[in-house]
């Protein structure tokens, strides 16, 4: 019976597994997990790198499921695409982060930052404007500067894609070029879109340090952006050399475990905000 117990378990384990893939799949869990308060949104600061002062933040989505645990942002954002529910995802984000604004204002100076990823699929939806509007509509005054993030992928994407980007910078948001040297990089589209940060892949910035080897391709991309007047900010900083390294360089702004893991609104103003600077 001890046999039949664990082959019931094994049995019924991956009958769940298999709903759960089922329902992934179909895009009904995402659904679900936003109905049932299962996604939270988590704050990672933006330091400079001159001074070592909070900018800003960005913004990043969690989803602790119940059965599954904790789902990479990474792989959920890849199903939404797939499911046509990232609209839906991004509104129930930006109403989350509606729900933190009291404590961010509390925490962050004014001028702040507000880091935002947005999903090439986004760009292309009909309620992208009305989307931002009205998010934006809910944003205290002039508290906060909207610094919209979209991948190198977004800009292969066509017209619609351009028309969304220049009302964007019509608007005065600030637009960052994410991940930037890691996807199909083309160079031309640098000049035809009006961004305003490249944002550094970590995948670079984990080169510097090691005494063998000093990236060719790093600096070539800080001297592009330099050239293109672009603002540079590192991600994925993990230690002080490092740091040290992109102040010396010139690079504005950084990013990383070493400055500040991302933490819930309450846990940022309570621990990272209190710091004396
Ligand atoms: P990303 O936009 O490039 O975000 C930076 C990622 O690097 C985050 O991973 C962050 O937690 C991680 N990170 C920060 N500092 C360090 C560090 O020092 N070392 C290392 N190894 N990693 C660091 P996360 O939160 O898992 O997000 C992964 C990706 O998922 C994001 O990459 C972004 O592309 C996407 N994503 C996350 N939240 C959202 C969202 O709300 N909307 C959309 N469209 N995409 C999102
Ligand atoms: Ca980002
Ligand atoms: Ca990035
Ligand atoms: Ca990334």
């Amino acid at each position: 019976s001890l046999l039949a117990g664990l082959a019931a378990g094994i049995l019924s384990t991956l009958l769940c597994f298999y709903y759960l893939t089922i329902r992934m799949s179909s895009g009904r869990e995402i659904l679900a997990g936003i109905k049932r308060h299962q996604f939270s949104v988590v704050y990672q600061p933006v330091l400079d790198t001159q001074h070592q002062h909070v900018k800003g933040v960005e913004a990043l989505m969690r989803w602790h499921h119940p059965a599954v645990g904790p789902i990479p942002p990474d792989v959920f954002i890849q199903y939404a695409e797939a499911q046509g529910l990232i609209v839906p995802l991004t509104r129930h984000l930006f109403s989350l982060i509606v729900k933190d604004l009291p404590v961010l204002q509390q925490c962050l100076p004014a001028g702040a930052k507000l880091g935002i990823n947005l999903a090439p699929s986004h760009l292309k939806a009909a309620s992208f404007q009305s989307d931002i509007t009205q998010f934006v509509s809910q944003l205290p005054g002039n508290y906060f500067k909207l610094l919209l993030e979209m991948t190198e992928r977004a800009m292969l994407e066509g017209d619609e894609v351009l028309e969304s980007f220049n009302w964007l910078h019509e608007q005065g948001f600030d637009i960052a070029v994410d991940d930037f040297g890691t996807g199909h990089s083309a160079l031309i589209y640098l000049q035809r879109f009006p961004f305003d940060y490249l944002k550094i892949d970590k995948g670079f910035i984990s080169t510097i340090g090691q005494e063998t080897v000093t990236s060719p391709v790093l600096d070539a991309v800080l001297n592009l952006a330099q050239r293109l007047k672009m603002e540079t900010v590192a991600e994925g900083v993990e230690t002080a050399d490092q740091a040290a390294w992109l102040a010396k360089r010139g690079v504005t702004y950084m990013q990383g475990y070493y400055l500040g893991r991302p933490v819930s609104a309450q846990r940022l103003n309570e621990w990272y905000c209190k710091l004396p600077s």
